[in-house]
């Protein structure tokens, strides 16, 4: 079993095409099992903080990767994505931050629902607040469950959607688009923001004297203030290197970037195998750098993957074939397949320049069985004299 399923291998293993990392800000982990309940947390590293896809089991998460979560993006709420969710509120609600969560339309009234399930008689001021964004096609609508007063649902507005993009920050963003599965689901795609990147045959060819005025360049980039201040550059003229000032550092900044799409991430589950859904699936999620999706039934087992709105794997296998995407790690098999899950790998075929990547079938720590769990011991003092063989008591 692999140490981690932290993404990306690609730290680790090597890959002849591509030696560096797959992504620069973002670090995906699977920390569901192939046959677990879903989840996947995205540490966003300049941040120190994460995201949540979907919140299946998580009860083995550490306290401290649920308390760096600043948004939670739920596919759908069957109880398999959301139902850790009461375990993310136990570790979080005392933290006075806002917690966004995002999620198919309805996700708001079934929040408050949840936590409308306990007492909160003794809220403080400080507490957290969640912020739900139901995601529908045309309106994102926001809701607030502030929980200094008990989670209540306060409705805050509603925004036209102007294109998928539903999160942002300046390291990523994320878009969103709905699928069927019966009941509206949501599939996610995070786009690192480019990173400032140079090609060094173009400087080369442009003449240009690597030095200092590239840190400058590289701060304007990320402060994004290229083009607005000009720049004292060296130029090599006939062996001789020579101040230039450059008025327009965007325009130099184009002419002598290196031309790289950004590492993206393309999550999606529970989804029928329909014309509408194929669609989607491909415009939001052709080439992303790693494709995380389930696969929940065996080529056999067809008819109940439409009967359930699922993938098999020959489904897998034919969008495969059109999202390319550089790496795909399959999730969510059924359970029902716990003794032959090497044959999920057999039956997927990747298409040339794809990946297949395989996660443990369960992550620890697994549920355990009585007989597994320490037996209490007796504890004596002075005062009390020790139980006799006979009297003891034991599990083993
Ligand atoms: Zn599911
Ligand atoms: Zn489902």
């Amino acid at each position: 079993m692999p140490k981690s399923n932290r993404v990306f291998v690609c730290r680790t293993a090597r890959y002849n095409e591509d030696m560096r990392p797959l992504f620069r800000a973002i670090e995906p982990t699977v920390y569901s099992g192939l046959l677990d309940d879903p989840v996947v947390s995205v540490r966003v590293r300049p941040r120190g903080k994460s995201l949540l896809l979907d919140c299946g089991q998580i009860t083995h998460l550490a306290k401290r990767v649920l308390r760096s979560v600043e948004a939670l993006f739920i596919t759908h709420a069957h109880m398999d994505h959301f139902m850790g969710f009461d375990t993310f509120v136990r570790h979080v609600h005392v933290s006075p931050k806002t917690i966004d969560l995002f999620g198919p339309p309805g996700i708001a009234a079934r929040l408050e629902r949840k936590l409308g399930g306990y007492d909160w008689n003794l809220t403080e001021s400080h507490w957290c607040t969640f912020r739900a964004h139901e995601v529908g096609g045309n309106l994102v609508s926001t809701w607030f469950l502030p929980g200094a007063e008990g989670f209540p649902l306060r409705f805050a507005g509603e925004t036209q959607r102007a294109d998928r993009t539903i999160y942002e920050n300046r390291h990523l963003r994320v878009e969103a688009e709905t699928g069927d599965h019966g009941l509206p689901v949501l599939f996610f795609r995070l786009t690192e923001t480019p990173s400032f990147l140079l090609d060094e045959d173009k400087v080369d060819s442009e003449g240009l004297q690597p030095g200092s005025w590239m840190g400058v360049l590289k701060k304007n980039f990320y402060r994004g203030t290229l083009g607005e201040e000009p720049l004292e550059i060296v130029r090599k003229d006939q062996g001789e290197c020579r101040r230039e000032t450059i008025e327009n550092t965007r325009t130099l900044y184009e002419r002598i970037r290196r031309e790289e799409p950004p590492a993206s991430l393309g999550y999606f589950t529970d989804l029928a195998f329909s014309e509408a859904n194929r669609e989607k699936i491909v415009s939001l999620l052709q080439g992303v750098s790693l494709l995380i999706a389930e696969c929940t039934f065996l080529a056999e087992d067809v008819e109940k993957a439409r009967a359930s709105r699922h993938l098999c794997t020959d489904d897998v296998n034919t969008l495969l074939q059109e999202l390319r995407p550089r790496f795909f790690l399959p999730l969510h098999l059924s359970k029902t397949y716990i003794h032959r899950t090497a044959q999920l790998y057999e039956e997927l075929r990747m298409p040339p320049g794809t990946t297949l990547l395989k996660i443990p079938d369960h992550i620890p720590p697994r549920p355990l069985i009585p007989a597994e769990v320490p037996a209490p011991a007796p504890v004596f003092d002075s005062h009390s004299k020790p139980a006799s063989r006979d009297d003891a008591t034991t599990r083993r």
